[in-house]
């Protein structure tokens, strides 16, 4: 409010000064005389008018410029709600991962920037079994410490996704076949290890089979989608616990 009432006086101030100068030159060459009542008029006039105008046209301008920032404040307010809405959104609630569709869209994307790279899916071993036996909270717990394995034998810039209830694909970018089968290894090995024991003392084995495809240049991600699934279900034919992975999507699909 100060600053208001001193800026709007500067500029009342000027108005009077110009007013006096303007009338000093006018009213001589015009013929006229100026005495102290003309300058006294050409000071009070200008104050009386200009000071109130200037004032609400800087009150006004103030609050403008605050509105301005207030705008601005929520605006990022609400950009940063949103980001952490979708990234909310394309989440699996319970481990964290992608969930299915963004999963398939964060491949898709990959896809488009490389031909490299190997697509895995990954099957807990007999889950069913887990949850019959000692009941889904149970089988939530397992599934939680399979997760984490399979994040833990990952290169960090893969894509981890939840794909079904006890189903994850894992999206290795610019890898070999070679690599995916080493990767997929690893992810199977420390699932392996888990020492899961919900109850007592005993320790509930915990496997998974992997079913893992090499990206052909022109193979869709159904393609490769494909050829993994085809893996995943030899795995599981060939005894569980297993992890074949191709590298000849046309072969395998
Ligand atoms: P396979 O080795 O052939 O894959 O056998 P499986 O028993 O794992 O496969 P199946 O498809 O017969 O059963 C999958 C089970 O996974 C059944 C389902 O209740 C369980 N499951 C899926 N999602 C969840 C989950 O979020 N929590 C729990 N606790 N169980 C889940
Ligand atoms: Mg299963
Ligand atoms: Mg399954």
């Amino acid at each position: 409010m100060n600053s208001i009432i001193v800026r709007s006086a500067i500029v009342a101030l000027l108005a009077a000064a110009v007013s006096v100068l303007i009338v000093s030159a006018a009213v001589p060459a015009l013929g006229g005389m100026v005495d102290g009542t003309a300058i006294l008029m050409c000071v009070l006039c200008p104050l009386a008018t200009a000071w109130p105008a200037s004032a609400f046209t800087f009150w006004q301008s103030d609050r403008l410029k605050q509105a301005h920032r207030e705008l601005a404040r929520t605006h990022a307010q609400l950009a940063a709600a949103h980001r952490r809405l979708a990234e909310k959104a394309s989440r699996d609630d319970m481990t964290g991962m992608l969930n299915r569709e963004s999963f398939f869209a964060a491949l898709d994307r990959s896809r488009r920037k490389t031909d490299r790279g190997a697509l895995l899916i990954i099957d807990a071993d007999h889950f069913k079994k887990i949850n019959d036996s000692f009941g889904h909270l149970t089988g939530d717990r397992a599934l939680l410490e399979i997760a984490a394995a399979i994040a833990r034998g990952v290169r960090s810039g893969d894509i981890l996704g939840r794909i079904g209830g006890e189903e994850f694909g894992v999206f290795l970018v610019g890898a070999t076949a070679k690599e995916a089968e080493r990767v997929a290894e690893r992810i199977r090995r420390e699932v392996e290890l888990i020492r899961f024991r919900p109850i007592d003392e005993r320790t509930i084995p915990l496997t998974v089979s992997i079913g893992g495809a090499n990206c052909a240049p022109d193979a869709s991600v159904s393609d490769l989608m494909r050829a993994a699934d085809k893996r995943l279900y030899q795995a599981k034919n060939g005894g569980r616990n297993l992890v074949i992975v191709d590298d000849g999507i046309a072969e395998a699909a």
